[in-house]
């Protein structure tokens, strides 16, 4: 088989590339190993955690109001596996509505696991149908859109489903009794929450002194005194997981301080560590593409690597390993096969956390315009001033802005808050226009909302904010 583009992986951004291809009068093959597109975002990450963050806010907001707004609905009752049905129908609405708009554009979904055979052409691994005569590809540009994969230490394989990476957590096996999450990331603490709002006692290990450490403090302060409560105060920072041993249906982990020493049964342990690129067991070997030391793929700010008509998306990419990073990035690499002008502004690729507050930001934090010796104003609104925070009882929400003193443009936003996720998108923008905070501040926003937060921060550098209740 000859096609002028193949994708490697049908991920947010293999997809995203190949449909924008395919608009644009490509021809073009994805091949997917998994039996369905959508990548691990679609199958095994945002969407099913967020459909279960949902039910986990749920269940959270009706216990606040037991608890402060004397409204009652007595002790939840969970149906583990209607909870997991509808979670994988989700999935499943979504991951068939790509495969609809695959062969809507006429682009062909080959099922089978791909290698280079050298800087043109690709062999196939698998026995499935779509799987053309002869199991090569020969291109005239290829995009490795591979992702990545839950990094499994040695030392915490124990090849029993007691110990789980993310995948293993949102299968939703049981309710345990007790897990430890290993690592105080984005993922563990989303699962973490989860978990902790179906009824697990969930504790926390983190090897750093801190939850989330690419954030700004301040921002996760709120939400570490939220996650104290929600796990009973069972967050143990600056401390090493020493091993993980079976002992019959329980996880004995042993702790080597400083702050928590000793041996502790869990029911279930979940592995969130970080993630892997993809890029092993490809064949790059047999083409000029070179990987960092990590197993990144080197690649230049266009996303070519250095075998000219191979380009890399998406996590398999770099940092940050985010799902509309690597949509965008797929978007940008067709852009330059086809020899557009185009441009990518990484400065404003947004991160949010959903746990319960959110925290989301783009831009600069405070931590990296420090570290780059990047001038920069903070002015800061906490939520206790605004009416809408406290009319639903959410008033340790802050909203911030990095502003340049001499430009007066913003150059960062952090926001710690329920709905963090979707305000954060006004900054985005602001900074992607290069907008000063005065156009933010003269920007009527609705009331009562908390996007008028994002306002007030701004009337905060003027010296001109005024609460409206
Ligand atoms: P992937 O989505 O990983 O897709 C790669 C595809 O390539 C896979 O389908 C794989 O089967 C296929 N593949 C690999 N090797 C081969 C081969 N040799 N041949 C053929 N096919 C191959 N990001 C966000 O932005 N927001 C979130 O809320 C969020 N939540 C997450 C929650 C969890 C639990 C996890 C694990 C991740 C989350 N992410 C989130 C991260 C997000 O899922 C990834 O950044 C995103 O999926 C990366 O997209 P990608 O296209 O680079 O690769």
């Amino acid at each position: 088989m000859q096609t002028q583009l193949v994708v490697i992986g049908g991920g947010p951004g293999g997809y995203a590339a190949a449909f924008l291809a395919a608009d644009e009068g490509m021809e073009v093959v994805i091949v997917e190993a998994d039996v369905r597109l959508g990548g691990t975002c679609l199958i095994r990450g945002c969407i099913p955690s967020k459909a279960l963050l949902h039910v986990a806010r749920v269940l959270s907001e009706t216990a606040e109001l037991e608890h402060d707004w004397g409204v009652s609905f007595g002790t939840p009752q969970i149906e583990l596996e209607k909870l997991r049905d509808r979670k994988n129908r989700v999935v499943d609405t979504l991951t068939g509505g790509l495969d609809g708009l695959a062969k809507q554009r006429k682009v062909t979904v080959v099922q089978a696991r791909a290698k280079f055979v050298n800087s043109t052409t690709i062999e196939l691994e698998g026995d499935h149908e779509s799987i053309p005569e002869g199991k090569q590809i020969t291109f005239e540009h290829a995009i490795i859109a591979t992702g990545s994969v839950p990094a499994m230490p040695g030392a915490f394989n124990l090849g029993s489903d007691r110990v789980m990476d993310s995948t293993g957590a949102l299968n939703l096996a049981d309710i345990p009794e007790s897990m430890l999450v290993i690592g105080g990331g984005y993922i563990g603490l989303e699962m973490g929450t989860v978990y902790a709002n179906l009824g697990t006692q969930v504790s926390v290990v983190e090897l750093q002194d801190g939850l989330l450490m690419g954030a700004d403090r301040d921002l996760v302060r709120p939400l570490e005194k939220h996650l104290k409560v929600l796990f009973n105060e069972r967050i143990f920072l600056e401390t090493k997981v020493g091993s993980l041993s079976l002992d019959g249906d329980k996880v004995q982990v042993t702790f080597e301080g400083p702050k928590k020493f000793g041996t502790e049964s869990y029911d279930r342990v979940l592995v969130s560590v970080g993630r892997w690129p993809n890029t092993k067991n490809l064949g790059l070997e047999n083409t000029s593409v070179q990987t960092d030391e990590k197993g990144f793929v080197k690649h230049d700010g266009s996303l070519r690597t250095d075998d000219a008509n191979i380009f890399v998306i998406g996590d398999a990419a770099g940092e940050p390993m985010l799902a509309h990073k690597a949509n965008h990035e797929g978007r940008h690499a067709i852009e330059v096969i086809l020899g557009h002008a185009t441009t990518f502004d990484r400065r404003t690729i947004p991160a949010v956390v959903f746990t319960d507050p959110e925290i989301a930001w783009t831009g600069l934090t405070v931590e990296e315009a420090k570290a780059q010796n990047v001038p920069h104003e903070v002015v800061k609104y906490p939520w206790a001033a605004s009416g809408r925070a406290q009319a639903i009882g959410r008033t340790e929400g802050v909203t911030k802005w990095l502003v340049d003193p001499e430009s007066e443009q913003v150059i960062g936003c952090g926001i710690v808050g329920p709905g963090a996720g979707e305000l954060i998108a006004e900054a985005a923008l602001a900074i992607e226009m290069g907008c000063e905070v005065r156009d933010i501040s003269e920007t009527i926003h609705a009331h009562p909302t908390l996007s008028e937060t994002m306002m007030n921060a701004a009337e905060v550098f003027y010296g001109t904010a005024t609460e409206i209740y």
